[in-house]
This record gives structure tokens, sequence and C-alpha cells, in this order.
């Protein structure tokens, strides 16, 4: 049977699948049990009522790290639309590290109930870049159910800066969970400075989400130089108009890029992150 690793725990591994959880051990064929993640889809063999064996780990599609969870299909983006006010780099870099993982992103602005008018055009200028967008309050539950529906049938991470609204937002999806983010764990006692597993929340709605935000590490992958640009969508269509195959938008001539920034057309804010990145990528080119 095939099944998804929810969480690890004390050498059991418990694994859903056929709408069940099974508690499994490990059939001595891995390397290492850190092999194993939750998000990892599994063969596992019954052994008896809800017990199981693992024999087999399919092929991983992602890998997330620090928290670790394999198979991440979106990244739930949370910015708050009052306090603390939107980090637009850090966003960006979001938006940038999912595609880089090749994650579907979906931003959701929360704090929908207290907004800011400074803030009020920010989903309008991602949604026209082509990202999803969703506007959501944790605390009046508007945009709740969309994200119910957004969540359904797939494995997702919450990602965002602390304050925003995570927790308070998977909560209102399954009030009886409860997530008492940063605090004490129930299970096994574990501290809240402990370093601790991501496990896998089941959904009633349908679909996991891990229980811990995902891209802690906010550093660039290395990426060639010239691979930047296209990891920002609304510049990814003008590579290959700027006058030089090389070129990397930062002055050169006949630059399309450029020109789109001149125009309008690209968010100011949008292509300094770019620069920021390109920066970024290039000083770790160097050193290697
Ligand atoms: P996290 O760090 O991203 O998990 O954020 P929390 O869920 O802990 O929320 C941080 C603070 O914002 C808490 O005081 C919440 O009550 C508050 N909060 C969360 N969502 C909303 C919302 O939609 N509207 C308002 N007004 N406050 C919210
Ligand atoms: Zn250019």
């Amino acid at each position: 049977m095939e099944g998804i690793l929810l969480r690890r725990y004390g050498g059991f591994y418990y694994v859903e699948s056929g709408g069940q959880v099974w508690t499994c051990r490990l059939r001595g064929r891995f390397r290492r049990e850190a092999d194993l993640l939750p998000g990892d889809r599994v063969e596992m063999v019954p052994l008896g009522p809800g017990e199981g064996v693992i024999e087999a780990l399919k092929p991983r599609r992602t890998l997330l790290e620090r928290p670790a969870v394999a198979n991440v299909e979106q990244a739930i983006i949370v910015f708050s639309l009052s306090t603390p006010p939107p980090d637009l780099e850090l966003l960006d870099r979001l938006l940038f590290l999912s595609g880089v993982k090749d994650i579907q992103a979906i931003i959701v602005w929360n704090k929908v109930d207290v907004a800011r008018e400074e803030y009020r055009d920010l989903p309008g200028i991602y949604r026209q870049i082509g990202y999803s967008n969703l506007i959501a309050s944790a605390r009046t539950g508007q945009g709740v159910e969309k994200l119910r529906e957004v969540l359904a049938g797939r494995l997702s991470t919450f990602a965002g800066p602390s304050g925003v609204g995570k927790s308070s937002l998977l909560n209102a999806l399954q009030p009886e969970l409860n997530l008492r983010t940063g605090e004490v764990s129930a299970k096994g006692g574990r501290g809240r400075h402990t370093t601790r597993h991501a496990e896998l929340i089941r959904l009633p709605g349908g679909g996991w989400v891990a229980d811990t935000p995902g891209f802690s590490r906010l550093d660039l992958p290395s990426l060639d130089r010239l691979e930047v640009a296209g990891y920002f969508r609304e510049m990814e269509p003008l590579i290959g108009r700027c006058r030089f195959n090389s070129c990397l938008h930062r002055g050169e001539p006949g630059c399309a890029v450029a020109a789109a920034v001149e125009a309008g057309e690209i968010a100011r804010h949008r292509y300094e992150h770019y620069l920021n990145f390109l920066a970024e990528v290039i000083a770790r080119e160097r050193s290697y």
C-alpha cells in the first residue's frame, strides 16, 4: 500500500494510507533513519490492526530544509496588511525561493480586518505579476473557506515572518487542533527551544500542512547569475528581448527589463529586489 509519512517519533513512523493512520517500523533496508521525512511517499505493508512496516521510499519531488519536509507542493506565504508591516523584500525572496524549488506560491494577505490604507494596493500588484493572492482575516474568518479550498488535497507549508497570523490561520482552519505555536509541545514535552522535526497535520477538508513554517533558511541557492531574472515572473517573458544575450538587466544598453521598469510595467521595488538577489547570487559564485 502506498502512504504518506505524517510524522516520526521514537523509532515509529506514522503513515497515512487508505484514510487511516498506521504506526510503522522500518524494514531495515534503509541506510539511515534520517532518510525518511514527513511528506515522503512510502510503500507500506500492514502487519496488524493499525500497524505496519515501511518497505520502500518513493522518489521525492521536492525537499525543503529546516524544517525538513519532502514533497511540499505549495507554500502559503502569509503577510499582514497591518502589523507587522509587510517586508516586501522578504516576500519577494520567499516567492523567488518557491520558484527555485518549483513549489507553487500563494500569497495570503492576513489581518484585512485592521488593514492599513498604505498597503491596500499590494494584493493587486502581486496579482498582476501572476501570483495567486488571497485576502484573509483569521480574526473574522474572511478568506478562511477559500484558503481551505486552496489547501484541499495537497501538501502545503506556511511561510512568512512571525506575528503575521500563520498559526491563527491554521487554527481557524482546524479549530479542534489549537496549535500552540512557540509553546511547549505536549508530545514528549519537547521545549520551545528544542529543534524538532516537522509533522504533517491532516486537514479536515483534505490535504496536509506542515506544522512548522517552512523556508527558515533564506539564503539563495547557488544559481547561474543569468537564471535569476527567470524567477521574477514579470521579467521572465522579457528575457531574450534585451540587446545582449548575456544581459543581467543592471544598466546594459538596450535592456528590455530596464525599459519595462521605466514604463512602469515592472514595480520598482521588484526590480530593486532583483538587483539585490542578483548581487547575492554573484557573491555566492565567487565564494566557491
Ligand atoms: P504567527 O507568528 O505568524 O503564527 O502569528 P500568530 O498567529 O501568532 O498571530 C500574531 C498576532 O496577530 C496574534 O496576537 C493574533 O491574535 C493576531 N492576529 C492573527 N491574525 C489576525 C487577524 O486576521 N486580524 C487581527 N486583527 N489580528 C490577527
Ligand atoms: Zn536586460
